[in-house]
């Protein structure tokens, strides 16, 4: 007797006609499954596909970091000058699920293949301002389907520090000279601890005209006056969004701005916060490819009793960890550094092995959390295992594996992998700050509510006291157990939603002169 949640299909506004069609290109330095770091590989591999189901032309541009097999080539050569240089691109194009991926070939990504983000300083701001320059002009010379996008109600959505130079190119190159009038552009912030931050010099390889330093231009106690490509980039976009009502909030805070909050709360009105959704053509239990071997299931809200479990054993069994149905098996997936909480977890372990607990960790990154992963597994071989791998399909299958899902982020701008696991009936422990906070309501035993358990600090005690309540409740009340991941399981967290609002956002910048 499953409670009857209305299809959210049927209320849904219809897709925009006539004149509000628009043309999208969302630019960004990573797009799953080609090229992912994090959760902008995820948003940018998915938000394009809900706004094309919402009836708009969407394009993609990306690097192209390797050979993509799905991507042909254009024939499309362009040129343009970094660091005085003429540097040559070309251009790959795949279209797949009603979205054209363009991919923007040049040595200056392929070599860094391995290591999206590496090189020096001076290394990726050079190929982020050839990426920003020839993404303006993609819409002209990157034919899609046998035609260009044009300039006709065009709008971009560049996305974090990366391509905030998106918009300030298409003001000063453009839109200053009554070029691409109508053109307009929206700055996602995913992330704004990174900023490209570098010294006032720098601002001759931006190849702009001397009177812009000004919106590069930022002083801070910690940096001292400095350039800051992120502070150009939310002053010039026409709207700004970031990935969830919390951390909006948080980006106008001395603490949560990271030196930008008072850009931020001069912008405010232009400024809106919108949760990410997911993919759930690859995030979701019944159809995730991950789960179809090596003994996992795929499993719905009607077999989760029996398929959960079955993942669950088939997860202990690849991990090498004794197969016990009842004993609590914890997850934590995610880059390993300060923001994550890892210390937090290596702080809370010693009590966490106290207990009759599993815990399985996959991460990479800072290489002493990484060493500390490993030390955790061969001190607890038959409690804890610590994977220092990037693996989606261990990723997937930790999901589905696991009971309780550890996300003890000091800030967290959205969180995806809270999303993945409450539909996977995986119940979240999180700390309550920015995406964490907007989408997991705490578990309130006296209505039967709520899809997880929160705590208000980052503070390693504060997580313990969570973690014993959720497994008390794991333990004793297995019927509120089963609620809270039924609940979980039961939103509809697809990108639908999510493209509604940022259609609003992008026909309000549209009407905005
Ligand atoms: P962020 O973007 O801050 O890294 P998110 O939670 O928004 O965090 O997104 C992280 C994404 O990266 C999720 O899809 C998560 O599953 C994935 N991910 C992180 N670390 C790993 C890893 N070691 N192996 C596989 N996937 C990972």
């Amino acid at each position: 007797n499953e409670e009857i949640v209305p299809n959210k299909e049927d209320v849904k506004s219809p897709p925009l006609a006539g004149a509000n069609v628009m043309s999208i290109i969302l630019v960004a330095a990573e797009c799953a499954p080609w090229s992912k770091t994090g959760g902008l590989g995820d948003v940018a591999g998915a938000l394009p596909k809900a706004l094309a189901r919402r009836g708009h032309r969407v394009m993609v541009v990306a690097p192209r970091y390797g050979n993509y097999i799905e991507a042909q080539e254009t024939g499309v050569r362009r040129k343009y000058k970094v660091e005085r240089q003429d540097v040559e691109v070309t251009y790959f194009h795949a279209y797949i699920d009603g979205v054209d991926f363009v991919f923007m070939d040049s040595p200056m990504f392929r070599q860094f293949q391995s290591n999206i983000y590496g090189g020096n300083r001076m290394d990726i701001l050079k190929r982020m301002v050839l990426f920003c320059k020839a993404a303006v002009e993609v819409p002209w010379y990157v034919p899609c389907g046998g035609a260009c996008y044009g300039d006709g109600n065009l709008v971009f959505i560049a996305n974090d520090w990366h391509t905030a130079m998106l918009p300030v190119y298409l003001k000063a190159y453009y839109r200053d000279n009554g070029l691409m009038k109508y053109t307009r552009s929206i700055l996602v912030i995913h992330n704004i601890a990174h900023q490209g931050r570098g010294p006032v010099d720098d601002f001759i390889y931006m190849d702009l005209p001397q009177h812009y330093i000004d919106i590069f231009k930022l002083y801070d106690p910690v940096g001292g006056e400095h350039l800051n490509i992120f502070a150009a980039g939310l002053k010039t976009a026409d709207r700004v969004v970031t990935v969830s009502h919390g951390y909006a909030w948080e980006l106008k805070t001395l603490e949560g701005g990271w030196g930008l909050h008072g850009i931020i709360n001069e912008n405010d009105w232009k400024l809106k916060g919108i949760v990410n959704g997911i993919d759930t053509k690859e995030w979701s239990p019944q159809f995730d490819v991950h789960l179809t071997s090596d003994g996992y299931t795929n499993y719905s809200l009607e077999t989760l009793l029996s398929g959960k479990p079955q993942c669950k054993a088939a997860l202990q069994k690849e991990l090498g960890l004794p197969i016990r149905k009842n004993v609590p098996l914890i997850g934590f997936i995610g880059r390993l550094d300060g923001q994550k909480g890892v210390d937090l977890i290596a702080e809370a372990i010693p009590w966490m092995v106290g207990q009759d607990v599993q815990l399985v960790m996959l991460g990479t990154g800072r290489p002493d959390l990484e060493q500390l992963l490993g030390q955790f597994d061969s001190q607890h071989p038959d409690k804890v295992r610590g994977l220092v791998c990037f693996s989606v399909k261990m990723a997937h299958r930790i999901t589905a594996g696991a009971d309780i899902l550890l996300m003890p982020s000091r800030f967290e701008p959205c969180g995806l992998n809270q999303l993945y696991a409450m539909s996977y009936g995986t119940v979240p422990v999180v700390h309550a700050v920015g995406g964490l906070r907007d989408t997991v309501q705490p578990f309130d035993p006296f209505n039967e509510s709520g899809l997880g358990w929160t705590f208000e600090m980052a503070d390693a005690n504060k997580l313990i006291h969570a973690l014993w309540n959720c497994l008390l409740t794991y333990r004793e009340y297995k019927s509120s157990w089963e609620g809270i991941q039924r609940r979980g399981m039961k939103q509809d967290l697809s990108w639908d939603n999510a493209a509604q609002n940022y259609e609003e956002v992008l026909v309000a910048a549209k009407y905005q002169w």
